[in-house]
């Protein structure tokens, strides 16, 4: 049994809502983004400032949440309605980088050293085990937990805050972010030119680290923010007044808790004192090192790891070094502590994103479907088309880059895991064994694979191979693996990774799919709109490019445009005819267009670039004038000026305060 596996909790999956007692919560935020001065004093520092406030301390009651949007670190990420396309594309990318960074070797390496170094479990959970117990299950959960994440981003309490809302539960997590978080690096796929004035990974080492410092919060891993250390220089700040401090070595006294002070709760202001008495023996040893909470070992390697491997490695993203689009460059393992210097020589790995978002084919060309989102069977006959019920997480066990032989587990929209008898149904991870067709080598976008599991009988514990294939109408297993095309399945792993407007280059509007009244497309949307109109006038004409080959998109790719609003995938479609476009909820061949770059130069299209886009009729997308209507329609064999549109980049100019 994998790591990732053993002690995961069976939770009913249909959870209720929560109930009011479990609203109260304590809220956690941390002090990200602050410039990084060296590792253990930038927490110190800020939370140590002369009347520094705890916003932690108060449990803050929170209101509306629900239990529906099962998915996790490895899962489905999902954004509010206070989300701006801005704040998608920057925590789309930031989760990229957590659940990459979170799978390392030199990750974990790291986060295992710096906590037996250090670690004080003060309010955490498993405070009965012993210390290396402690560590590794910390390290599980952030493996294996099975949270909803839903972003929410108009936070005023700092730049990133999160619930703690119970250790392992099913329930949603939710992550609160600034709004006006506004990151100007140029080039995020490729770690830029440097045009934001800071260092090329930047804000990826501060993003990556708050994802990860406040899941664990969502896991009920805390810090303990009140202590008696420190004098300011005035009276206001003297926290030796206090008399929960007296017993203190700082304020003079003997440094052992009298009597009374039995937990957190007695310690009063005393608080990281009495933790650090009672992990360490040493009332004076909170910050030996640097901060000692898990939530802070975990940014803080999640940091460092990003800035130690930019050093030795280069450019981490994949234009720049590896060959999967979504994979990054890291240092392969870590010596030492979150603070320890590493090697500028030290060798390095690309690693995968551990989450790929697939659909797999059978030979008849049907994408495998989990009606519903999950709960079922897996259907073979249901669709060619592929949306929410077809697109699977493929969780690739092993890390590194998904290879032949590797272990995967598939899960569904809403959650459920493909299991031993492939139904889509449970509630906990299994494995499968994914190889390729034809023997050995990587698997990617468009290779033929087959999979099985291998199931034990809980009451004879005999093993049993599964070999999946298509029947029918659903998914099934076989003992062995039959040479027939039903055991075959394409992967489709199209890249998914930029957020653009389309500009209408001849009119000066942008393309919208009307997502909840007539279901069509439209080219209408105002410069100003965009820029300042509400969350729907700004999701609606936010499109995710799928770029259908996988890598870089070129002049010739074929491409889908995928809505992100409301948490449901729309895609741009056209009509048999040369009608108005119209949103689809799945990709079909009337989803797809072949783009053409019109804007000349290389085959390569960029931020800005001028595209033409070619349905499957063979007609060109056309921008009508707002004055006669402001369709988008399919209307023209030719490209004219109605059929250039500019493709925009949000995360180049979304910013607050627009330049276009
Ligand atoms: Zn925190």
């Amino acid at each position: 049994m994998s790591r990732r596996e053993a002690g995961f909790a069976l939770h009913s999956w249909l959870a209720p809502p929560l109930q009011s007692g479990a609203l109260m919560q304590t809220k956690q935020s941390s002090p990200w983004p602050v410039p990084r001065i060296s590792p253990p004093l930038v927490f110190l520092g800020l939370l140590g400032g002369c009347g520094a406030a705890s916003p932690e301390q108060s449990p803050v009651e929170v209101e509306g949440r629900t239990a529906s949007t099962p998915s996790e670190l490895t899962g489905r990420t999902r954004y509010d309605a206070s989300c701006r396309p801005f704040n998608a594309a920057l925590i789309d990318r930031s989760m990229f980088y957590a659940r990459v960074v979170n799978e390392s070797w030199a990750f974990q390496t790291c986060v295992r050293n710096t906590m037996n170094a250090r670690y004080m479990n003060c309010n955490d959970p498993n405070a009965s085990l012993s210390r290396s117990q402690q560590i590794e299950r910390a390290l599980d959960t952030m493996q294996i937990a099975n949270n909803g994440i839903a972003f929410t981003c108009d936070d005023t309490n700092g730049d990133a805050s999160a619930f703690n809302q119970g250790y392992r539960t099913p329930y949603q997590v939710t992550i609160f972010t600034q709004n006006a978080q506004n990151e100007t690096n140029g080039d995020w796929p490729t770690y830029g030119a440097d045009a934001g004035g800071g260092d090329d990974y930047e804000p990826w080492n501060w993003r990556t680290a708050t994802m990860l410092h406040e899941f664990s919060h969502t896991m009920d891993y805390n810090h303990i923010d009140l202590y008696c250390r420190g004098t300011c220089g005035d009276s206001t700040c003297n926290f030796c007044s206090d008399p929960t401090c007296a017993w203190t070595t700082r304020c003079g006294g003997s440094g052992t808790p009298p009597s009374s002070v039995t937990s957190l709760a007695t310690a009063g202001r005393a608080q990281q004192e009495y933790c650090a008495f009672r992990n360490r023996g040493d009332d004076t040893a909170y910050y030996q090192g640097g901060d000692p909470a898990f939530p802070y070992i975990l940014s803080e390697c999640a940091h460092n790891l990003i800035v130690e491997s930019h050093e030795a490695c280069g450019k981490a993203t994949a234009d720049g070094a590896c060959g999967d689009w979504a994979s990054l460059r890291l240092l392969s393992s870590w010596t030492g502590t979150a603070s320890t210097e590493q090697s500028d020589t030290a060798s390095c790995v690309c690693l995968d994103d551990p989450r790929k978002m697939v659909a797999l084919r059978t030979s008849s060309g049907r994408a495998l479907t989990a009606q519903l989102g999950g709960g079922g069977p897996v259907l073979t006959n249901y669709s060619d088309r592929v949306g929410a019920w077809q697109w699977f997480y493929m969780i690739d066990q092993s890390g590194g880059s998904l290879t032949s032989g590797d272990s995967v587990q598939l899960k569904s929209h809403w959650g459920h895991w493909l299991q031993t008898d492939y139904s889509v149904a449970g509630l906990t991870r299994k494995s499968h064994a994914i190889y390729r067709s034809d023997g050995l080598g990587p698997i990617g976008n468009g290779t033929s694979v087959y999979f099985y599991n291998t199931y034990v009988n809980p009451v004879t514990l005999a093993s049993e191979p599964r070999y999946a294939y298509a029947g029918a109408s659903t998914l099934a297993y076989s003992s062995a693996l039959g040479s027939g095309s039903e055991y075959r399945f394409t992967v489709e792993r199209p890249r998914r990774d930029t957020l653009v407007y389309l500009g209408a280059t001849s009119i000066g509007r942008y393309v919208r799919i009307d997502s909840l009244g007539s279901w069509l497309a439209y080219a209408d949307r105002t410069a100003s709109e965009i820029a300042t109109g509400s969350q729907r006038v700004r999701g609606e004409a936010a499109l995710w490019l799928v770029d259908h080959n996988g890598g870089e998109l070129m002049s010739g790719d074929s491409v889908s445009f995928e809505t992100f609003y409301d948490d449901s995938y729309m895609y741009l479609g056209v009509e048999p005819g040369t009608g108005q476009a119209r949103a689809e909820t799945g990709i079909g061949p009337r989803e797809r267009f072949v783009v053409t770059k019109v804007s000349g130069g290389d085959a390569r299209i960029r931020h800005d670039d001028t595209i033409a886009l070619r349905s499957a009729t063979g007609h060109y997308l056309t921008a009508v004038s707002p004055g006669s209507g402001g369709q988008l329609t399919n209307a023209s064999t030719l490209i004219g000026l109605p059929q250039r549109f500019t493709l925009r980049h949000v995360s180049q100019h979304d910013q607050p305060r627009p330049t276009w």
